[in-house]
C-alpha cells in the first residue's frame, strides 16, 4: 500500500479504528506477476439461454487449469463470476443475471472479479426492447462495482457480431491482476481487421514487437516502457532533451533505445517512424503518453498557457499520427494508444485547457476507431483515461485535495502507474485486434464523471 492512510487502516490498531468508525479500509489489490495464475480459485460461470460466450470463456479457463462451476458454492469462495447475457431478448431475461451473480457476491474472494458479457446495444437496430435489455447491463454492472468490497471489480464486455472470436485477450485482462484498478468499465469488442494473431505465449504477448513510448523519462511513461518490455517488446523511449539523463536510465534498464525529441516538433512523427524502422526494423505500437498541465481558472488563463497545453497534449498527437498512420509507417495490425484523462471526461476546475486537450483526444480516438482504411489494415486506436494515479505529479497536490482524489472511487485508493501501463499493454496486443475506438478509464471507478 502506497499511502499513509491505507497503511494505517491495515495495521492491527487501524483495522479496529476503521471498523468502529465505519471508514473505508482500502485493501492491497491483486496485481499481475508474469507466470502467476490468472485467478487464484474457481470461477462461477453461467448466463442466459445457451450462453455462447460462456463456452469460449470456459475453454480459456480450462486451458489455464481453473475449475468452473455453474451453481454458486454453498461454502468457500469463488475467484470470479462470469455471466454471459449475450443471448437476452428483453429486460425480463435480466433475471438470469440477478439469479447467477446476486447470491455469488457474498462468496467473492478479495480482489475477485465480476465479468459480464453482453451483446452490443448499438446493434439492436430499431428494437427498443432488445436495446433496453442490452443497455440495462451497463447500469447493473456499474452498480455492482459500487457494491463490491475488498478490491473486487465489475466490468462489462459488449461483443459485436463477428467479435465472438476476439474476446480472449479482453477476458484474460479483466480476470487477471492486470486490471487491478479498472472498475465499472464497458468495453466493446468487434470483429478484427486483418492481423489478429493469438500470441505464442500469454506471458510475452508483445514478443518481437517494436513500441515507441513518448514522455518515457519518468512517471507513467517510464512504467509503460517497463511493462511493454516485460511483455516482450523492444521499446523506444522518447522524451525532451532536457530529460535526457533520466531517459537514458529507463531506456538502458529496458534494453531499448532512447530518442530525444520534442513531440511538438513538426517532424516528430516522421522521426519516430524513421528511428523505429531503421534502428529496430519495424514500428508496431505507439503510445502517446507525453503530456503537460498549465492549470489556471479559465478567467485567469492566458493564450500561452492555453496554447502550450493544446500543442503538447493534442495537436502534436494529431500531427504525429498523420506520419505514423501513413501507409508503410506503422505496421499493418499495429496499435496506437493515447493517454487521455478523467479530466477530459468529467472536466476539472482550473484545467479547461488540459480537459480540452484530453477530451479532444477521445474525439480523435473515436474517429480513428471508425476509420475503414485503418480497420482494413488491422490498426487499432484506443485511449486510457487515468483517474488518480500515484505519481510525482499527484504527490505535489495539497494533502486534503490529494486525500479526496484517492478515496472517491470504489476501491478507495489511488492507482499505480503500472495499472495504466497494464491497460495499455492489453490494447497493444495483436490478440486485442477487435478492440478499437475504445476509452477505458483506469480510475478504480471514480465517482467523478461516472
Ligand atoms: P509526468 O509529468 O510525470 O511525465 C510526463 C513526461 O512527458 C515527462 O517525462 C516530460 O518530460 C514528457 N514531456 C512533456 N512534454 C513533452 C514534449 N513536448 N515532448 C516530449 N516529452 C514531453 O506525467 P505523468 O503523471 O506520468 O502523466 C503521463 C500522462 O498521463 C500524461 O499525458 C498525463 O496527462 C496523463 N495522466 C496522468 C494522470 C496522473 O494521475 N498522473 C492522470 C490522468 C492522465
Amino acid at each position: 500500500m502506497t499511502d499513509t492512510y491505507s497503511q494505517f487502516v491495515n495495521s492491527p490498531l487501524g483495522k479496529q479504528v476503521a471498523s468502529r468508525l465505519g471508514i473505508p479500509r482500502p485493501v492491497r489489490l491483486r496485481r499481475y506477476t508474469p507466470g502467476g495464475a490468472l485467478l487464484e480459485g474457481s470461477v462461477l460461470l453461467g448466463g442466459y439461454g445457451d450462453a455462447p460466450l460462456a463456452k469460449r470463456v470456459r475453454a480459456v479457463l480450462d486451458a489455464e487449469g481453473i475449475a468452473t462451476a455453474t451453481e454458486p458454492p454453498t461454502d468457500g469462495r469463488v475467484a470470479a463470476v462470469v455471466a454471459d447475457l449475450s443471448a437476452m431478448t428483453g429486460p425480463a431475461d435480466l433475471e438470469a443475471l440477478r439469479a447467477l451473480v446476486g447470491p455469488a457476491l457474498k462468496r467473492l474472494a478479495p480482489s475477485g472479479r465480476v465479468l459480464v458479457l453482453g451483446a452490443s446495444p448499438e446493434q439492436a437496430g430499431a428494437d427498443p426492447v432488445l436495446a433496453a435489455a442490452r443497455r440495462a447491463l451497463e447500469g447493473v454492472v456499474r452498480s455492482i462495482g459500487k457494491e463490491l468490497r475488498a478490491g473486487a471489480t465489475a466490468n462489462l464486455v459488449l461483443v459485436e457480431d463477428g467479435g465472438e472470436e476476439e474476446i480472449e485477450s479482453t477476458v484474460r485482462f479483466f480476470l487477471s491482476g492486470r486490471s487491478a484498478y479498472v472498475d465499472g468499465q464497458v468495453v466493446t469488442v468487434g470483429p478484427a481487421g486483418a492481423g489478429r494473431r493469438t500470441p505464442q505465449s500469454w506471458v510475452a504477448p508483445l514478443a518481437g514487437k517494436v513500441a515507441v513510448v513518448t514522455g518515457a523519462a519518468r512517471g507513467i511513461g517510464a512504467s509503460i516502457a517497463d511493462t511493454l518490455t516485460r511483455d516482450g517488446a523492444t521499446v523506444v523511449c522518447l522524451d525532451v532533451p532536457a530529460a535526457g539523463d533520466a531517459l537514458a536510465v529507463v531506456a538502458n534498464r529496458n534494453g531499448g533505445s532512447a530518442l530525444q525529441l520534442d513531440v511538438t516538433s513538426p517532424d516528430a512523427g516522421a522521426r519516430i517512424v524513421e528511428h523505429a524502422r531503421t534502428r529496430h526494423g519495424s514500428l508496431d505500437v505507439v503510445v502517446h503518453n507525453a503530456g503537460i498541465t498549465r492549470d489556471k481558472l479559465l478567467a485567469n488563463t492566458d493564450a500561452a498557457r492555453w496554447q502550450q497545453v493544446l500543442d503538447v497534449n493534442l495537436l502534436s498527437v494529431l500531427r504525429m499520427n498523420e506520419a505514423i498512420l501513413a501507409p508503410g509507417a506503422l505496421s499493418d495490425g499495429g496499435h496506437v494508444v493515447v493517454l487521455s484523462s478523467m479530466s477530459g471526461i468529467a472536466g476539472n476546475r482550473g484545467q479547461s485547457n488540459y480537459a480540452a486537450s484530453k477530451a479532444g483526444l477521445i474525439g480523435a480516438v473515436h474517429a480513428l476507431g471508425r476509420d475503414e482504411d485503418l480497420r482494413a489494415r488491422g490498426i487499432t486506436v484506443n485511449a486510457v483515461a487515468p483517474g488518480f494515479i500515484e505519481t510525482e505529479m499527484t504527490g505535489r497536490i495539497p494533502l486534503a485535495t490529494r486525500e479526496m482524489g484517492r478515496r472517491i472511487n470504489s476501491l478507495a485508493q489511488g492507482g499505480l502507474p503500472v495499472d495504466v501501463a497494464e491497460t495499455i499493454a492489453w490494447f497493444a496486443q495483436d490478440a486485442s485486434a477487435g478492440v478499437t475506438g475504445q476509452v477505458v478509464r483506469v480510475c478504480g471507478q471514480s465517482m467523478l464523471g461516472a
